[in-house]
């Protein structure tokens, strides 16, 4: 009998043998997830997408806060207290589905859950947290500002004290769940240095009116934050947390979502393109015997189960509280650029179908490049990357 005999069977849904490193919760917390995102997302998700509306996004959320799937790496508070692999498993299958759906977990989660859970008081923690991981309240993270994206140090929004209330004035932009949000966590400069702030959306002098015409992530909301004169009482303020560590802290949480996330588009395009192959006949044959496209499939696959991979290492490490920035930095930037390669080569395979909303392969390809450049674009990550291995900082 030969050696190879003894081997378990190729598996091409998973040629690699990453399930292996997977516990029995861990399958079944994914398989939770996948099944959630089959029957509520895929048939719905291409007419959103054509529409730039997302009219079922609080129903979403509650669903999603019934899963576990907000918050889901945080613990008490209503939170599941998954692992770091499990809840990079959850943002992968939601990706699968569409970017806007994991967005909105993401920025849900890591971005206004993590940063009150983090940095906030026991009472912010009581007053907010519960609900959020229930998804009856939406959450939202406003940093970004129509002149300070990539550097965000030089933020105008402001928070002036006023007796024991801040006061605060400015505008955010591009921010995820905005309109919809029901608490919104605002950075801004004080006499301190940069601060976050907890703000009720209902605040008088605080609107969200949603940003129009995208050509990606069209399944989500996005929203300018207006604040104009919001005050707000002394406990507003989040206690734990003063200067840029404190944003920069949730963003590595959430950009490490989008390390697994991505290959779940990727993925998506990948299986699509498989399919096509296969049953798309030219010349008299299936365009997937031609060894151009298999060359193009065993590339896709490499990129895609690589990144797979690397997600992975990086969520054991964070497990095991050993996963530094500058490693996020490094999954980011590789598996975001892969995946959106991979959409692109399985639009190619599927020729003119290819750019059809009839198929996710488009709907992810344009996604992705949203992705590409929220949460540091690929040029900061970079410089975060040539920083660390230099020792020179080419930021500025
Ligand atoms: C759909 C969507 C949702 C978003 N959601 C949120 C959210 O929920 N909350 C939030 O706060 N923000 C959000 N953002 C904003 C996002 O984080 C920013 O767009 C991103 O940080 C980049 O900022 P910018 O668009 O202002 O680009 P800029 O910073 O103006 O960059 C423009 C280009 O210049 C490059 N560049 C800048 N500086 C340098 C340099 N030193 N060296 C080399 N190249 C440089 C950049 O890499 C980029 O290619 C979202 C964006 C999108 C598209």
């Amino acid at each position: 009998m030969s050696a190879s005999s003894k081997l378990p069977p190729f598996d091409p849904a998973d040629p690699l043998g990453i399930d292996d490193l997977l516990d029995a919760e861990d399958l079944a917390i994914r398989d939770t997830v996948r099944g959630w995102a089959a029957d509520r997302v895929l048939p719905y998700v291409a007419e959103w997408y054509e529409s730039g509306e997302l009219p079922v996004i609080r129903e979403l959320a509650r669903e999603l806060g019934g899963l576990g799937a907000l918050g889901m790496s945080l613990s008490g508070y209503g939170c599941a207290g998954a692992s770091a692999v499990q809840y990079g498993l959850a943002c992968l299958e939601l990706e699968a589905a569409d970017s806007g759906i994991r967005s909105l977990v993401s920025v849900q989660g890591s971005l206004a859950m993590y940063a009150v859970h983090r940095f906030g008081s026991e009472e912010q923690k009581r007053q907010w947290l519960p609900g959020m991981a229930a998804g009856e309240v939406i959450g939202c993270f406003g940093l970004t500002e129509p002149d300070h994206g990539s550097d965000p140090a030089g933020m105008r929004t402001y928070a002036k004290r006023d007796g024991s209330d801040w006061v605060l004035n400015g505008r955010k932009m591009w921010i995820t769940n905005g309109s919809v949000a029901g608490v919104a966590v605002v950075w801004a400069q004080t006499e301190e240095g940069i601060r976050g702030f907890v703000v009720p959306a209902g605040s008088p002098g605080f609107s969200a009116p949603e940003i129009k015409h995208k050509w990606s992530l069209r399944a989500s909301v996005t929203s300018e934050l207006v604040l104009d004169d919001v005050r707000l009482p002394a406990d507003a303020v989040l206690p734990e947390v003063t200067g840029l560590r404190g944003p920069l802290s949730c963003l590595s949480h959430a950009r490490y979502g989008i390390v697994w996330g991505a290959m779940g588009a990727a993925r998506s395009c990948f299986e699509t393109a498989v399919e096509y192959a296969k049953s798309r006949e030219q010349f008299g044959r299936p365009i997937g015997g031609f060894q151009l496209t298999q060359a193009k499939l065993a590339d896709m696959a490499v990129e895609l189960h690589k990144g797979i991979l690397l997600a992975h290492h990086l969520g054991r490490r964070m497990d095991a509280g050993r996963l530094r920035p500058e490693q996020v930095s490094f999954g980011k930037l590789n598996n975001v650029r892969e995946a959106i390669e991979i959409c692109r080569t399985a639009r190619t395979v599927l020729g003119a179908n290819g750019i059809s909303l009839e198929y996710p392969v488009m709907r992810h390809a344009t996604n992705l490049e949203s992705v590409l450049t929220y949460e540091g674009t690929v040029e900061m990550h970079q410089l975060v990357l040539g920083k660390a291995l230099t020792g020179l900082d080419a930021f500025r």
